[in-house]
């Protein structure tokens, strides 16, 4: 005896006219089409059926086990009675399918988050339980008198794959099991989270992902990215703002994450990428300079500076090192390492072979700065193996060029070009 008797119907009240709108926007809503659309004989009935339920000709939808009904009106408002059959799992498939479900953490969450996985459908074909109907699974039944699907079955196909993209279980019922005795198994078998119902999966398995490949449709074309990053709406509305709220700063801040996302955007769809600082997540600190370096108004840029512990100099310079070479720059302009073991023989190498003997500057190193002896050239080795050159102004090192691998050629840009001298 089956306690879920009373759950073994669902009714569904009809839909709205879906103007415009696909039928299917899941996979399985597409598969459930598609398995209507390659059988019918007469694609003509298909098309009827579509146009039916996108007026909202189909009434309420009824799903049981094996099978699906509603009332269709044709134009005429004729009414029909339109049956879809669809065969129910066995008790031993459905067995076999829970235990499919709960052998991977993800499928149970994924279910109770209204979604079917893709790989655990595969896996229930492979082990012979087709859950998704095949090419004549759907078997019409109508009063109108057709033999095939008439318009009437299809549209009530239609329909269901609307109900279907919203509730999997809905097919679930349709094989055989009310989504509580689903439920109930999944828990007695392997303690599927009840209480707390819709809890998102954590994350997708790899293999489910790329199962996924072949059943989703291929992506929609990138947009094309505009010639510049759009302009946010103004602020000034002739209110004055509260206290602690700065219009000017917001602005900037709009622009400038405007600028970046349109940046991002470039670059991701020029197929390129963007080198990020090695190994670190930029910082308020790191932000600030990027900010910084948007050209912000005087005071923006002032909040800035105090806002990340720099003084108007510090500031210029770790700017100037951001537009050099982005977080990476600004590490080299701002810590200091100690450089070790492997890392320093082939820095000392490096050093070695740039120069012929006779033309090689002294270096006084410390830490991963090679200092000019009596000059105010400096170089600095980053975590990558590549040298910045670094030049003293007004006392303070400020970084003068790129980076390169050959400490020669990065040395050479740290010393200000010929005519450059004041
Ligand atoms: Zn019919």
């Amino acid at each position: 005896m089956n306690r879920h008797d009373e759950d073994t119907e669902r009714t569904f009240a009809a839909l709205p006219p879906a103007q415009g709108r696909g039928f299917a926007r899941t996979w399985w809503g597409r598969a459930w089409l598609k398995s209507l659309e390659d059988a019918a004989m007469d694609t003509a009935q298909v098309k009827t059926g579509r146009r039916l339920a996108r007026a909202g000709a189909v009434g309420a939808v009824s799903v049981r086990p094996g099978r699906i009904t509603a009332v269709v009106q044709d134009r005429d408002r004729t009414a029909h009675r339109a049956d879809v059959l669809l065969e129910e799992l066995s008790d031993t498939q459905w067995d076999r399918f829970v235990d499919l479900a709960i052998e991977r953490s993800g499928h149970v969450a994924a279910l109770l988050d209204r979604d079917m996985p893709p790989h655990l459908v595969e896996d229930a074909a492979t082990a012979g339980i087709d859950l998704l109907p095949g090419m004549g699974d759907l078997e019409p039944e109508c009063d109108c008198g057709a033999w095939d699907h008439c318009g009437h079955t299809a549209a009530l196909c239609y329909q269901v794959a609307r109900l279907l993209d919203q509730d999997p279980f809905v097919l679930l019922l349709m094989r055989g099991r009310a989504e509580s005795a689903v439920l109930d198994a999944l828990q007695s078998h392997g303690g599927a989270p009840a209480e707390d119902g819709a809890r998102p999966p954590d994350g997708v398995d790899a293999a489910e992902a790329y199962a996924t490949g072949h059943v989703l449709p291929p992506l929609p074309a990138p947009p094309a990215v505009p010639d510049a990053p759009g302009v946010p709406p103004s602020l000034d509305t002739g209110t004055a703002p509260p206290p602690g709220v700065d219009p000017a700063a917001l602005g900037f801040l709009a622009s400038r994450a405007a600028a970046e996302a349109h940046r991002l955007l470039a670059a991701a769809l020029r197929g390129g990428h963007e080198r990020q600082a090695v190994g670190t997540e930029p910082d308020a600190s790191e932000d600030a300079v990027r900010l910084a370096a948007g050209d912000p108004a005087p005071d923006v840029s002032r909040r800035l500076g105090e806002g990340s512990g720099r003084t108007p100099e510090s500031l210029d310079a770790a700017v100037r090192a951001w537009r050099l070479g982005g977080g990476a720059a600004l590490y080299v302009l701002e810590q200091e390492w100690t450089v070790e073991g492997d890392t320093l023989a082939r820095a000392r190498a490096a050093l070695e072979s740039a120069w012929d003997e006779d033309e090689r500057p002294a270096l006084r190193a410390r830490g991963n700065r090679w200092t000019v002896v009596g000059e105010p050239h400096q170089l600095r080795l980053d975590r990558e193996g590549r040298w910045w050159p670094y030049r003293k102004e007004r006392g303070r090192w400020v970084p003068a060029g790129g980076a390169a691998h050959d400490p020669a050629t990065a040395l050479a840009s740290a010393a200000p070009a010929v005519g450059d001298e004041p």
